[in-house]
């Protein structure tokens, strides 16, 4: 990989105002832009050490901020280059002239991960170990955050190196049989490379099976609550949430639009998700609601379809249930505090469903709101467990284990027919090549710019 030695600059604090601002350069210049911006050019900073100066806008020689500064000589960086920290006060009109001042000092302003993208190419950080990064800075849930952590303190690459360290080992011994041609390999050598496959593939079997629970770790389940109005999704949304954000009115159709939250559950994000009641309309914007709720509803992972248990199913309850199909649902029967409460006739043909789950709720008192987040998880736990062992969270690292996975197979199978080492052999370079790629050391360059275009600026 073929890193510029130019300098980027970029703003690693969120944008909008705060305390403090951190912008940091990185590259053969920063020092030297920093002296300017100090105007100091003999000033030798120590390194890893804040000092609080003066920055000066070069041009005008105008003062521009108090900021407590760090200079991290290369490669003992974040990037294994030259960096500055600048931790200026936070007002974005003054971070933006620093930021400027840099630029006209020939910095660069740095692309999406471009300083974990260096960091990477200098060896200071493993590829897993950048995305870890990136996850932890994205993590929703507090589980999310220690799966992040245990892939940053590099558990991914350390719990891989085995495997890879097995993998090569039988590709040595199968290419020094290749020397003689003659021979075949005796058969308690090939029992054994047999044996070690079957290990290789056990250990990256288990990995990425891990995926299932890891994936809903990272990128939480999506879910709507639809019904016709006034049944109460709103109630319920509000209960699953634990306060009062959607409006709640007995007037129908007063969610007009859709509002989406993340609540954490058993560290699973859940994006909830309220919608306007799903109706026909003469109402123009209700009628834009409605449309949105369709499509938000086709999108999810899972739809709590919401009835008001004190009344009949009426004819826009049946269309709402018509017209969700096949996704996965749950039933939430409201207003089970009412004394006309009853949970429709499952006989009922639009209700017939055998793997239709029916809750009693009442979104008022909050009577059998445990068993729905308990519904709305179990469709996603599927023998996941609870447990927090390393998990797979990255949909990357699992295609690449999956792709390993079928190489060791192929040639587990070539080997099992007796078939020539240079066939056993393709598999096995080829599921070392995807290791390799997770955790960087065998990643194509366009393939490191696509991940790194996904972190933000500044990362
Ligand atoms: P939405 O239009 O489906 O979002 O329904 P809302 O959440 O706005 O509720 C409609 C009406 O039903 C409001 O007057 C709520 O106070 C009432 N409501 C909601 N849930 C319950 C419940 O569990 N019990 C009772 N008695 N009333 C409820």
């Amino acid at each position: 990989m073929v890193v510029q030695p130019d300098t980027i600059v970029a703003l690693s604090t969120p944008p909008g105002r705060g305390a403090i601002g951190v912008i940091r350069l990185s590259g053969p210049q920063a020092l030297t832009i920093l002296r300017k911006l100090l105007a100091s050019d003999s000033f030798e900073p120590q390194p890893n050490v804040l000092t609080l100066r003066s920055l000066i806008d070069p041009f005008s020689r105008a003062a521009i901020d108090e900021a407590l500064v760090c200079f991290f000589k290369a490669p003992h960086s974040f990037t294994g280059e030259d960096v500055v920290e600048l931790h200026c006060h936070g007002s974005p009109v003054l971070l933006r002239s620093v930021i400027d001042a840099a630029l006209k000092l020939d910095a660069r302003l740095a692309a999406p991960g471009e300083f974990s993208l260096r960091a990477v190419a200098n060896g200071r950080l493993t590829l897993t170990e950048a995305e870890a990064i990136r996850d932890l800075i994205d993590a929703q849930t507090d589980v999310a955050v220690r799966q992040a952590t245990r892939q940053l303190k590099g558990e991914t690459s350390k719990c891989l190196q085995p495997v890879k360290d097995a993998l090569l080992k039988v590709i040595v011994r199968l290419e020094s049989s290749l020397e003689f041609v003659e021979d075949d390999l005796p058969a308690i050598e090939h029992g054994y490379i047999l044996a070690s496959l079957q290990q290789v593939r056990s250990t990256l079997d288990d990995l990425a099976r891990t995926f299932s629970r890891g994936r809903l770790i990272r990128d939480g389940i999506k879910v709507t609550l639809v019904g016709r109005p006034n049944v109460g999704k709103s109630s319920v949304f509000n209960r699953l949430l634990g306060h009062g954000r959607a409006i709640v009115t007995h007037i129908p159709g007063t969610t007009r639009d859709t509002i989406t939250e993340s609540i954490g559950l058993e560290g699973i994000p859940l994006l909830v998700t309220d919608t306007a009641g799903i109706r026909a309309s003469s109402d123009h914007i209700e009628a834009i609601g409605v449309d949105r709720s369709k499509r938000e509803a086709a999108d999810s992972d899972l739809l709590i379809v919401v009835l008001d248990g004190s009344e009949p199913l009426t004819v826009e309850d049946r269309n709402v249930l018509g017209e969700i199909g096949n996704q996965r649902q749950i039933v939430a029967v409201n207003k089970s505090d009412l004394p006309s409460f009853s949970i429709p006739r499952p006989i009922d043909p639009m209700l017939e469903r055998e793997d239709r789950v029916m809750i009693p709720i009442s979104a008022k008192t909050g009577a059998g709101i445990d068993h729905l987040r308990t519904a709305i998880l179990e469709p996603f736990m599927n023998g996941n467990g609870h447990g927090e062992g390393l998990l797979v969270t990255n949909a990357r690292h699992h295609d690449l284990l999956l792709r390993a996975i079928d190489g060791v197979l192929s040639s587990q199978d070539l080997l099992g027919a007796r078939a020539s080492e240079e066939l056993v052999l393709i598999g096995l370079h080829n599921a070392l090549r995807y290791l390799g790629e997770i955790t960087g050391e065998t990643t194509p360059d366009e393939i490191l710019g696509q991940i790194f275009s996904t972190f933000c600026i500044g990362k």
